[in-house]
């Protein structure tokens, strides 16, 4: 059954449909009021969680290294430069697991998440720069009350007499930078890609601090075996990055052999990429994830972008549907067919594990991608409320009536502006009045951040207990 409204309360449409089909997602910051990160089904919970476990043991692990190699400490020098050991020591776990969380490891990309990663990764990032901040002052200032010299005489000693100092120094100094371009307000001036590459640079700063930690740091100088654990874990980790982000989609390239089949208008500003390729059900792509996409054609091959799969990939189909929202999906409607296409993913954990209760999915403007794929695959009771500001801005309409009536589903659409409706068309008396029994079932939420948050508190407010509601950012 399809419903819509216009005009006078909420601007739904209803009408009977059943289906099951996908359009273009705009998740983008996390919504305001929102608990970090995305509200994950509880098997991906319980991921994340086993995860984070690991990491700390890890770090658990690290202090275990410095206790090891720390007979006794006397003296206020000892004790600040022992504090700068250690926090020495958890800078150079830190940044190797940071760099473990951008490796695509599928385990992670699929069990907890792109966007719960990316969240991590960024707050990781902060603490590491903290720490690797207050190992270098604490270490000069326990060097210099050790020998009894200035602040200023120790740094100028170590940067001019050890070699492997000063190019940590420059890593620091390099990691600094990455920081302060990463932090919100930055980000906010600097293009996408701009930032993007700028992070590289942070490849090149842990190779530069990587010697200083085996030629004065005093937990490996004597120990050969903390020296090849330490080399192990760094370069595991370089392995799966080459691996993950490099070999991988290669082969991936040369398998499956991905080119553009075809570009189709969906609505103003909105088209959809259809991308052919072979053996594609040996991706076990779901609806939900999202894949990265390089179109190997002039202007566009350096960059690869998110994009979500709108439709469930059959063996020789992918399909992204996108709204022009900047220069790189700007350019997608002039895509040929048979430019090739390097794809990286699926990622994401977007997807629903257990749907028996019934599923609500509440798309708001291009966030209806990921949820038109799940409309049409997913078991079971399913209602998709799809939140549009006016009816030209609704994607893949007769898609999704006929999957409403192919599968006895329900779409209701809500069609314009507040002040039209004259009413919030998704507070929680309407989504309840639209959803009989919706504070029993799984709700998927993807749309404009505003959206999503004012959705999620509605829900909320209707009685969704906290675990059942998903949502995730399309932005990292
Ligand atoms: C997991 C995920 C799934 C997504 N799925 C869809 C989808 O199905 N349909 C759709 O229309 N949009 C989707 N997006 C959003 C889409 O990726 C961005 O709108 C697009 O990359 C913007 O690029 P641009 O060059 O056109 O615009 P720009 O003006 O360069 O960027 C606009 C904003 O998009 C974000 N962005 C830009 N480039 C990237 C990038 N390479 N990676 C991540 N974020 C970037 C940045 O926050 C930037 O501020 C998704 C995003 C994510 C993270």
């Amino acid at each position: 059954m399809a419903s819509a409204v216009r005009g006078q309360g909420p601007a739904r449409r209803t009408g009977p449909s059943r289906a099951v089909p996908a359009g273009p997602p705009s998740r983008r910051a996390t919504p305001a009021g929102l608990p970090p990160g995305p509200v994950l089904p509880a098997p991906t919970r319980f991921r994340a969680k086993v995860v984070l476990a690991v990491i700390w043991l890890g770090a658990a692990v690290v202090i275990g290294l410095w206790w090891n190699s720390t007979p006794g400490i006397h003296g206020l020098g000892d004790w600040l430069t022992n504090a700068g050991r250690i926090l020495g020591l958890l800078s150079g776990y830190g940044v190797v697991i940071l760099v473990a969380l951008m490796a695509r490891l599928p385990p992670l990309e699929r069990g907890v998440g792109t966007d719960r990663l990316a969240r991590w990764h960024a707050m990781g990032g902060r603490y590491v720069i903290w720490l690797i901040s207050g190992h270098a002052l604490l270490i000069i200032w326990g060097y210099a009350a050790a020998a009894g010299v200035s602040v200023t005489s120790e740094t100028a000693t170590l940067l001019t007499q050890y070699p492997d100092v000063l190019m940590a120094t420059v890593a620091w100094f390099l990691l600094i930078g990455v920081g302060i371009v990463s932090m919100r307000a930055a980000r906010r001036r600097v293009r996408y890609e701009t930032w993007y590459y700028l992070h590289f640079y942070t490849y090149l700063a842990i190779a530069l601090a990587f010697s200083h930690q085996f030629a004065d740091g005093a937990a490996f100088v004597t120990s050969l075996a903390a020296r090849f654990w330490w080399s192990a874990l760094y370069v595991t980790v370089a392995g799966l990055v080459l691996w993950f982000r490099a070999v991988v989609p290669l082969h991936a390239f040369a398998r499956h052999g991905y080119v553009v089949s075809g570009v189709r208008d969906e609505a103003p500003g909105v088209v959809s990429v259809y991308i052919r390729g072979s053996r594609l059900s040996e991706l076990s792509a779901e609806p939900g994830q999202f894949f990265r996409w390089r179109f190997l054609t002039r202007g566009m091959w350096w960059q690869s972008h998110p994009y979500s799969l709108s439709a469930a990939p059959s063996d020789d189909t992918l399909r992204i549907t996108v709204k022009d929202l900047g220069d790189h999906s700007g350019s997608l409607r002039r895509l040929r067919p048979g430019t090739r296409v390097l794809a990286e993913g699926p990622y994401g954990a977007f997807t629903p594990e257990n749907a028996g209760r019934g599923v609500v999915l509440l798309a708001g403007g291009v966030g209806i991608t990921p949820l038109r794929a799940m409309f049409a695959t997913l078991p079971g009771r399913v209602t998709l409320v799809y939140r549009a500001s006016s009816p030209g801005d609704i994607v893949f309409r007769d898609e999704l009536d006929a999957i409403a009536r192919a599968r006895g589903a329900t779409v209701h659409y809500i069609v314009g502006s507040r002040a039209e409706l004259g009413t919030d068309p998704l507070s929680a008396e309407v989504l309840r009045g639209l959803v009989p029994g919706l504070h029993r079932q799984d709700v998927f939420v993807c749309g404009p951040s505003g959206m999503t948050g004012a959705a999620v508190a509605a829900l909320a407010e209707a009685g969704v207990p906290r675990r059942r509601i998903h949502y995730e950012s399309f932005e990292f």
